[in-house]
This record gives structure tokens, sequence and C-alpha cells, in this order.
């Protein structure tokens, strides 16, 4: 008897765990998920709350041009990038931080929700987008609207460089100034921080996209050599810099003679891709000095004491926190994993939304 009782209650503890753990996989199913988006020229990041950063994918979206319908997203699309049949084209939605085709973004962010699984079906996730601060009203309606048709129920905005800079780890409520440069792939974001607020800020639409096109220009120019965005990209990662470096190095790259057409390769070096790269390098640092020039004598006394934080893909560039450094006279620090910095912050906005909540918009 007393073993019947004992294995019944058993039974039930048994029965009632398997129960609790159907119910919780339906209900997490239907429950959602704030999210964080990152929604770059370059890149496309997203965070869920409680699993951190589920997405980090190239902001590019291969579409076929008979159907119109989206064939691969993401680093699948990338690598069509430039070397398509006609039936297909990958295009790159953002241009420049802002949205250069609606439907398409559009389409690529439900695509990348899907990805992440973020289920939606009767609460819909709530998500913070970090946007760049020199955006107009429209395009910011227009980001809103995007990720609104994608399957979102409230959409909340926020200004990059202040997403950045949470996501760096600075205390963006201090009345002290923090100043953070955010070098993506279509916008530089400079901006000065003080009081949960933007106090100076300049965007300039020169950044990693425009050192890519100065290295096309440079191979065209140098060797008669047609290249592609992804080879010059590649190139300047592989030996881009802006100061001289310990040991120059080269590297072999394909491309297509100007003149005659055909594939040809050339060698070239880290010194001459560092002049290539001076005019858009040099553009940054004006922007850098006049946004300094800006910058209240109080706050900018704060920067002298605590120096410049870097952010977002080009902040890699070999020797660029150095050279920065040396034309400021300021010290100057790459935020931890860089790119990930904006996305970061819009997760830490999620995990403290009322702290938060002053910073953001809603409608816009
Ligand atoms: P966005 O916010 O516009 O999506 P990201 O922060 O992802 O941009 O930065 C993308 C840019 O950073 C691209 O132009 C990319 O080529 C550049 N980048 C990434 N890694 C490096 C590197 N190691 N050296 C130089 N540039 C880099
Ligand atoms: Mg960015």
């Amino acid at each position: 008897m007393v073993s019947w009782i004992n294995s019944n209650k058993l039974t039930n503890q048994h029965t009632n765990k398997l129960t609790m753990m159907a119910l919780k996989d339906i209900f997490g199913k239907f429950i959602s998920h704030d999210v964080g988006i990152d929604l770059g020229t370059a890149t496309t990041l997203i965070y869920v709350k409680g699993r951190g950063i589920v997405l980090t994918e190239p902001t590019v979206v291969a579409i076929d041009t008979n159907s119109q319908k989206i064939i691969a997203t993401g680093d699948e699309a990338r690598k069509m990038l430039g070397r398509t049949p006609e039936t297909v084209k990958a295009i790159r939605p953002m241009r420049h931080g802002v949205i250069a085709d609606f439907a398409v973004t559009e389409e690529m962010i439900r695509a990348f929700i899907r990805q992440v699984q973020v289920r939606g079906l009767f609460v819909r996730p709530r998500v913070v987008v970090a946007v760049p601060s020199g955006i107009t009203d429209v395009e910011r309606r227009a980001v809103k609207d995007s990720v609104d048709h994608a399957g979102a129920s409230d959409v909340w905005l926020v200004a990059e460089p202040l997403a950045a800079a949470i996501g760096a780890g600075l205390s963006i409520e201090s009345p002290e100034g923090n100043m953070v440069i955010d070098i993506g792939g279509g916008t530089t974001e400079i901006a000065v921080i003080a009081l949960s607020d933007i106090v100076c800020k300049i965007s300039i639409r020169i950044a990693g996209d425009e050192m890519d096109s100065a290295i096309m220009e440079h191979m065209k120019k140098q060797y008669n050599l047609l290249v592609g965005e992804t080879t010059a990209e590649w190139i300047k990662k592989e030996i881009g810099s802006v100061t001289p470096l310990e040991t120059e190095q080269s590297v072999e790259v394909k491309g297509r003679n100007a003149i005659a057409g055909l594939p040809r390769t050339v060698k070239v070096n880290s010194k001459e891709i560092r002049d290539a790269l001076k005019a858009p390098i040099g553009a940054i640092i004006d922007a850098v000095k006049h946004a300094l020039e800006r910058t209240p004598p109080e706050l900018a006394s704060d920067i002298i004491d605590k120096g410049i934080i870097l952010a977002g893909g080009g902040a890699q560039l070999r020797g660029l926190p150095i050279l920065i450094g040396k034309e400021t006279g300021l010290n100057v620090r790459v935020a931890e994993d860089p790119v990930e910095c904006v996305v970061k912050g819009t997760g830490k906005i999620l995990d403290d939304f009322e702290k938060y909540s002053k910073i953001l918009v809603h409608n816009v």
C-alpha cells in the first residue's frame, strides 16, 4: 500500500513536471522576447533579451529579378555581391546609414527575425532599434515602419552614439562628457554625450565604404585594374593601415584589366594602400577636430581627462587610435568588440527599460 502511494505520488510529480514542460514549450512559442537591432549599413546585429546577441550578418539581400523574391540574406547573399547572374541581384539596402530600399529592408528584417526564431504569434516583440543620429524625421519614420511591418508590436528608436556609449560601458547619465566615434560602413558618427543626451554631434557620410572606394580608385588609377567592393574591402582588412607598419605587407589582388578586359593579378603593398586611404581618413580626422572645437569648454576638459572611445568596424583599421590620438592630443581607446557595441547597448537598454526610457523615441 505504502509503495503504491509513493509510486502514485512519483507518477503525479512526474506528470506535473511533464505538463509544466509541455506548457512551457507551448508558451515559449507565444511569449515574445524583447529584441534589440543595430540596423547598420554594413552589418545587422540582433540581440534577444535573455539570449544575448543571436545574429550578426552583413546587411545584404539577394533577389530573384524575375519573381522579385528574396532568395538569400546576410552572409549567403554577400557572397553573391558583384558576381550574380542576370536573374539574381545582390543589393545592400542601407546606404549611408539610411534605408535606400524600403521593401527590401523590411523583408530582410523579417527574414533575420525569422532566422533567430523570435516567436511572436500572440504577443509581438518590443523592439529597440539604433539609428544614426544624423537622419531626418522621414528617414527615422521609415526605419520604424519597416521594423513595425516586419512584425514588431512596439518599436523604440535610440540614437546610435548613445547606444554605442552604453554598449561600451560608459555611464551616459553622468554630467561628465564622453566622446564616442563610431566608424561604420556608411557613416562616421562623432558625438559628445553628457547627462543622457547628445551635447554635440557630427555625422559624416564618409566611413568604411568610402575607404573601399578609395582603394578601388587606386587600383584603377595605378594598375588599370578593376576590382569590386568586396575585393577592396578585403584588401583594406588584410593590409590597410593609417600609420607605418613595423613590417610593411603586401597581397596579390585579382581583378580585370580596364583596357584589355582580361583577368589579371597585381601585387599591392600596405604603403600604397595607406596613401590611398589618406583622403577618407583625413575627412574623418577633420570631423573629429571640428566636433572638439564645438564642444563646450567644460565638457572638453572632461574629454581631455577621459579620452575618446572608438566603436564600429572601422575602428579596427590598423593604427587608427594612434593617429586620432596624435592629431587631437587625446587618449583614444577602441571599445571591446567594436562591431557589437551598438547592439550590446540596445540589449542593456532592454534590460533596464525604465532607466533608459527617456533616451528612447517612440513617436516619430
Ligand atoms: P555599420 O554600423 O555601418 O553596419 P560596422 O560597424 O559593421 O558598420 O562596420 C563596417 C565597416 O567596418 C566596413 O566598412 C568594414 O569594411 C569595416 N571593417 C571591419 N573590420 C575591419 C578591419 N579589421 N579593418 C578595417 N575596417 C574594418
Ligand atoms: Mg553601426
